[in-house]
């Protein structure tokens, strides 16, 4: 038996209020649910992070954000949706199998996630544009 709570979750063996599956991906309601409709979307796969994800697999799971997202907004009219993925705890990760949370939003509804901007100056920007072209030309 797994000791990964969304391994055992696709595999049946703990019960989860399930929404979606198709042979990739799995949506289900988060038990620490911030808002109505709250959604994990997770690889079905044991997938610890985005670092590890196939091409087929970031496909797959961007999909079935995008069909529960518009589920959402049907069922539940949020007046908005953030999109929210950790890795890594630093990040605040704390369930390592990859999953996107979809949670509708309301005005006021506490949520926060602070955004401490430093404005750095646009050499920087582009020094770091071309460090990562550098990686991504391989
Ligand atoms: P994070 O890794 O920070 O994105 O958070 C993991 C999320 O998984 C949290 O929002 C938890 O409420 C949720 N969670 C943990 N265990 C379960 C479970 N058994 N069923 C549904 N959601 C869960
Ligand atoms: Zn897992």
């Amino acid at each position: 038996m797994s000791d990964c709570i969304f391994c055992r979750i696709v595999a049946g063996e703990i019960p989860a209020a399930r929404v979606f599956e198709d042979e990739a991906t799995i949506a289900f309601m988060d038990i620490g649910a911030v808002n109505p409709g709250h959604v994990l979307v997770a690889t079905r796969a044991h997938v610890a992070n985005v670092f590890d994800l196939d091409d087929a697999q970031a496909a797959a799971l961007m999909r079935t954000v995008a069909r529960v997202s518009r589920a959402v907004r049907d069922a539940f009219a949020p007046a908005g949706i953030n999109l929210f993925q950790a890795n890594g705890r630093a990040a605040g990760q704390t369930v390592f199998h990859f999953h996107v949370h979809v949670l509708p939003r309301e005005e006021g509804d506490g949520m926060r996630l602070d955004w401490p901007v430093k404005n750095p100056p646009r050499e920087e920007l582009v020094a770091n544009a071309e460090r990562l072209r550098a990686v991504l030309r391989g």
